[in-house]
């Protein structure tokens, strides 16, 4: 039997870790940290509970699938409820209410802009054409050639890799709020709308198709199911466990060192941040220069809040985005000239809305992130003032007073994502899909320096995301196995 090692234990490595068990391999995770979930980590204080990380549960699918490959089901581990409405942007003037449904989406659409919902039928209709080649074709590929994106979906397409979304957009609606709506799906790719090809539109048909979806008890479940089918499946996790190095001799890997001390093995997959594996590894046999990855474009990073109420919050959902600035503005102060944003867009996250698991009784569990621009100076000053911009507005567009109901809050931002997940630049998403940034494009599943040695997650194919990182984790381990068994 086969040894590998995986480094990390985010959703690429767990999942690596079930396909490989299921084909024979003796499998052991190493985890620098103290539980499993990489990014996807949970915090739980005085009653109340935070993911603290990814929330939006999208492409039920790929979830689904990844459970059906170990001939299991979501429901054999939790319980996933479809929110309703599935969020909320609220704007200086106005809120949008995102349904559960096409017909409600339309209608809302309709409201702010007449003849907008035969618009919004169409174009979702040609998202969900690229929805089915993008999920069931492309991503399923491993990145290895540009032949790869050429079929003859993608031929008939070939127009919209060359149009970006914000130009698609903007062609069929003209209400700034709708725009913005509709170019928000896309930020989960890492990039501007304005940078992203419209192909990418399939990302539109996850939000208003598919829906947004909760597991009861939060994201963590889903990450503590893949620890336990991992484990039924054999493989053995370490945590408090860092990988100091990557041993190799002759041209392949022999294994690990944690806590000094060799770990050895046939295979080494890492799924920890790409650019810090690779410094894990003797420079000689490192793939790319610190010049290729200071020049890539990376998702943004976040300044996170964590925060508990001792009341039940009125006006909001599950899930809502404060879109009451300019959005153009923001993008630029994140991707073409890195600052901290001067009037930032937010995210606010209240799964005990829904959730009642989430927080003590009438209290409430809030979740605040603010996207930035990863490497930007990290101090407590800066995040109290960005804390105090964002609840100004928060009371404002939500029409009460919540400052003086804070019973705890922490924060997390970019100097807590290179300590805590050695993260490139303390990005939060790791490197954006990009056309110059897609498939064969990105950091490649193997090494081409280490026959033995690969990589999986949000660095390499097919992006940043959790069900992505499913599919990376699959990607890499089909890899594995046919060049095994060459
Ligand atoms: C704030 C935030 C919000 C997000 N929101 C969403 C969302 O709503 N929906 C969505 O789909 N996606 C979201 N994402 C993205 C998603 O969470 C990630 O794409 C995904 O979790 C990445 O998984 P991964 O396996 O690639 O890496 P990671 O989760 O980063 O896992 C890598 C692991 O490697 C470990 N590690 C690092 N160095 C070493 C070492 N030397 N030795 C051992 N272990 C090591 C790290 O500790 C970590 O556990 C969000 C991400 C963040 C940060």
């Amino acid at each position: 039997m086969k040894k590998i090692v995986i480094i990390g234990s985010g959703f690429s490595s767990l999942s690596a870790a079930c396909y490989l068990a299921k084909a024979g391999f003796d499998v052991h995770v190493y985890e620098k940290n103290a539980t499993v979930g990489g990014r996807a980590r949970q915090l739980k204080k005085d009653g109340f509970t935070f993911d603290i990380g990814p929330s939006w549960y999208w492409m039920p699918d790929i979830f689904e699938k990844f459970f059906n490959d170990f001939q299991k089901k979501t429901a054999d581990y939790y319980k996933l409820d479809k929110l309703s409405p599935a969020y909320k942007i609220f704007f200086t003037d106005d809120v949008i209410t995102i349904g559960d449904s096409m017909d409600k989406i339309c209608e809302e659409f309709e409201r702010i802009e007449t003849g907008s919902a035969k618009h919004l039928r169409n174009f979702i209709k040609k998202a969900q054409d690229n929805y089915d080649i993008a999920i069931n074709k492309i991503v399923l590929r491993p990145g290895l050639s540009p032949l790869e994106l050429v079929t003859k979906d993608t031929v008939l397409r070939v127009d919209q890799f060359f149009k970006t979304i914000s130009q698609e957009v903007r062609r069929k609606f003209s209400n700034p709020k709708l725009i913005s709506t509709l170019e928000f799906p896309v930020l989960f790719l890492g990039a501007k709308p304005s940078k992203t090809p419209s192909f990418y539109s399939f990302m539109n048909f996850a939000d208003f198709g598919l829906g947004t979806w909760h597991p009861e008890g939060g994201m963590y479940e889903i990450i503590k199911a893949m620890r336990s089918l991992a484990e039924e499946l054999g493989v053995k996790i370490n945590t408090n466990s860092p990988a100091e190095q990557i041993q190799v001799t002759n041209g392949l890997t022999t294994g690990i060192v944690v806590h000094g001390e060799t770990v050895n093995a046939d295979i080494v997959l890492s799924g920890a941040d790409y650019h810090h594996s690779e410094t894990l590894l003797e420079e000689r046999y490192r793939q790319y220069s610190e010049n290729y990855w200071d020049k890539k474009t990376y998702a943004p990073s976040s300044l996170l809040f964590y925060v508990g109420f001792d009341k039940k919050l009125n006006n909001i959902e599950h899930h809502n985005l404060f879109f009451d600035t300019d959005f153009e503005k923001h993008a630029e102060e994140i991707y073409d000239e890195p600052v901290w944003p001067s009037e930032p867009l937010f995210y606010a996250n209240f799964p005990s809305i829904t959730d009642g698991s989430m927080a003590p009784k009438n209290c409430e569990t809030g979740f605040f992130l603010i996207p930035i621009a990863p490497n930007l100076e990290d101090t407590q000053e800066l995040r109290q003032q960005y804390f105090d911009i964002i609840m100004d507005r928060f009371e404002k567009r939500t029409q009460q007073d919540v400052k003086n109901n804070i019973i705890f809050k922490e924060s997390f931002c970019v100097n807590d994502f290179i300590d805590e997940y050695n993260s490139y630049k303390g990005n939060a998403y790791g490197m954006a899909n990009t056309l110059t940034q897609t498939a064969f494009l990105r950091p490649g599943l193997k090494s081409k320096k280490v026959e033995n040695m690969y990589f999986t997650g949000q660095l390499t194919v097919p992006g940043p995301g959790v069900p992505p990182s499913l599919i990376s984790g699959k990607l890499v381990s089909d890899l594995i196995i046919k060049n095994t068994r060459k």
